[in-house]
């Protein structure tokens, strides 16, 4: 037997990139950002129904320094601007953010001076999960389109010049 077909069959070869992505992928650790009534759905797509640990996400984490996505449900007011972003702030990189709602995505209804128009004012967001309020089946489908996103990462950057 050939030493490249021993290989074949006893070594199982990867990049970096994809052994690192695999698993970020499948352990995200979601910060919950609840701020009116989608997070209800939010809450509803932990459950046993509809099972996000299926995924590997239903490890929620209160503090922003240990989660990498950022799950932000209901209409954001200007009042509550600045926490949001700190808090996106304080996650360490490589973070990710779904947002979850039309509030979120436009306004939703409250086309009002005190409501944020969209997210994307306040931090970058990376996926929608759209309705008033989105099922869980929606979020889901976010997650699941956030682990493409990761799966394409290079996880090491080339150094710059010194
Ligand atoms: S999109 Fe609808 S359900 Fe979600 S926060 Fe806005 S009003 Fe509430």
């Amino acid at each position: 037997m050939g030493l490249e077909s021993q290989i074949q069959d006893t070594v199982f070869l990867t990049t970096l990139d994809k052994a690192v992505n695999w698993g970020r992928k499948n352990s995200l650790w979601p910060m919950p950002m609840g701020i009116s009534c989608c997070a209800i759905e939010m809450m509803a797509t932990l459950c046993s129904r509809y099972d996000l640990a299926r995924f590997g996400s239903e490890r929620l984490s209160y503090s922003p320094r240990q989660a990498d996505l950022m799950i932000v449900a209901g209409t954001l007011t200007w009042k509550m601007a600045p926490v949001v972003r700190k808090i996106y702030d304080q996650m360490p990189e490589p973070k990710w953010v779904i947002a979850m709602g039309a509030c979120l995505a436009t306004g939703g209804m409250y086309d009002s001076y005190s409501v944020v128009q969209g997210l994307h004012r306040i931090i970058p967001v990376d996926q929608y999960a759209l309705g008033c309020p989105p099922r869980p089946e929606n979020l889901l489908n976010a997650i699941m389109k956030i682990q493409e996103q990761v799966s394409r990462e290079t996880v090491a950057e080339p150094s710059g010049e010194d």
